[in-house]
């Protein structure tokens, strides 16, 4: 049921089950990347020949896996190599972004930078705004989501059952109560569901984690249609508050024009990405803008790097906001929107490729990720390095996706169906349930063109 608050067991994060490699797998693995070498607990110094050597063997390896890396959100094309000088720095952001800090080795300015460009492509003023340069997407959803519990500290979590683990696991780190509410078949709200759910707590202030992406389908949750489902359930303003986790469509959606707007310009109060996702980077890092009236409530003044402190974490890569400078600064906005257009058209290929070759599959609107039914054998899954859930598989056509990488995994993968269900035993899974029976191509739903 919708309204059931969530057991404690169900808020820890979901075993990926393929994830388990088994011993002997494991074992071939690091015999492949050369891991064998890597002991240190014996290690009384090493030559530079030999650690080269060592390092030199890991990238060769990671090249061949970045070539078959279709299923995780992760943009592998980009050269950082300018940056390279950067290195030689410890450089360390702990503190408020906009107050500055003691410690001088800091990228403060550049920070600033990236978050001025974001508040403007989310539209909000300058003097409204506070930000800062995360870890990634689940450090922005703790802080958006910790903004709205202190806005509203008796209020309840809702989030869809597409929702990201992360948000499952604030809700148990800050022992919120949270509802988790259906989702339609592309992976957004059920905001018939959601108001229901609604008025069952209307006595409570509503939290709304809103996907801007879900992870699996790329959902995109109907911010117009959610304010207006508040506002019908007799949510004012000062009783609501709505954090955006747009980990990957975040920064993707404001450059397709027919695109639902993320804007503060309507009652939102939080928005977050993932800067390794859309835009790559080589470590981890997102970004956070939240109104900067709710900062008072989350910072305090520290003497000690003379700043203050309002962020989650506190020494804060310095090297992040400068690897997000120079990926919006070299694209520009142009690159950027033809950056977008060109990842949605090739998972439109994708798409068309896995149909024609009786594939079960979906693409949502404005999304770049495709969603198929899981391949039988897990080596095949673990090649091509897919994320799958139950049923489903998924690739996410990003910059480094190339034509050919998609040609070949289909052809690929084809041939292997041609294996796996040779015999009548084993049958293509049927995925109606998961993504509708028109984009299944089960026995009894057969890719049914004519609906
Ligand atoms: C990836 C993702 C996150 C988490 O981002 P990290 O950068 O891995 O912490 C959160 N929400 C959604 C919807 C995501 O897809």
């Amino acid at each position: 049921m919708a309204m059931t608050f969530i057991p404690d067991a169900e808020l820890l994060p979901t075993v990926v089950v393929n994830a388990k490699l088994s011993r002997e797998e494991k074992h071939d693995e690091e015999n492949i990347i050369g891991l064998t070498n890597l002991d240190v607990t014996k290690s009384i110094g090493e030559t530079d020949a030999n650690l080269d050597a060592i390092i030199a063997h890991y990238a060769q390896t990671i090249t061949k896996y970045n070539m078959r890396n279709l299923g995780y959100p992760t943009n592998q094309d980009f050269n950082y190599e300018a940056l390279a000088p950067l290195l030689q720095f410890h450089l360390n952001n702990a503190g408020d972004p906009f107050l500055g800090s003691s410690f001088s080795l800091n990228s403060m300015a550049f920070e600033v930078s990236v978050l001025d460009w974001f508040a403007k492509l989310w539209e909000i003023e300058k003097n409204e705004y506070w930000g800062y340069v995360t870890t990634g997407g689940t450090e922005g959803n703790l802080h958006g989501i910790l903004a709205g519990r202190e806005q509203l500290p008796d209020g309840i979590l809702y989030t869809s059952q597409d929702s990201h683990y992360s948000i499952a696991k604030i809700a148990k780190m800050y022992r919120m109560k949270c509802v988790k509410v259906d989702s339609l078949l592309s992976g957004e709200i059920d905001c018939v569901q959601l108001e229901a759910s609604l008025l069952a707590h209307k006595d409570k202030p509503a939290i709304i984690n809103l996907n801007i992406g879900t992870t699996l389908k790329g959902g995109i949750d109907d911010l117009d249609l959610v304010i207006q489902t508040l506002n019908k359930c007799g949510f004012t303003r000062d009783r609501f508050y709505i954090h955006c986790d747009g980990a990957l469509f975040g920064i993707m959606l404001p450059f397709i024009k027919q695109a639902p707007r993320i804007s503060f310009k309507k009652p939102i109060d939080s928005v977050t990405i993932s800067g390794h996702k859309f835009l790559g980077c080589p470590s981890p890092c997102g970004v956070l803008i939240t109104r900067l009236k709710y900062m008072n409530a989350l910072s305090r003044d520290v003497d000690i790097i003379a700043s203050r402190d309002a962020t989650i974490t506190g020494s804060r890569c310095g090297h992040a906001p400068i690897f997000l400078w120079y990926a919006l600064k070299k694209r520009g906005l142009i690159g950027l929107e033809n950056e977008v257009h060109e990842c949605i058209m090739k998972a439109h290929y994708l798409l068309n490729l896995l149909r024609d070759a009786g594939i079960g599959a979906m693409l949502n609107k404005f999304s770049n990720i495709v969603v198929f039914e899981r391949p039988l054998d897990d080596h095949f899954t673990r090649r091509w390095n897919l994320a799958s859930n139950k049923n489903t598989a998924h690739v996410v056509v990003l910059k480094h996706v190339t034509v050919e990488m998609l040609d070949s995994f289909v052809r690929e993968f084809t041939e292997k169906q041609s294996i796996w269900y040779k015999d009548e035993q084993f049958q293509p899974p049927c995925i109606a349930n998961d993504v509708g029976s028109r984009n299944c191509a089960c026995s009894i739903h057969n890719l049914s063109r004519n609906c």
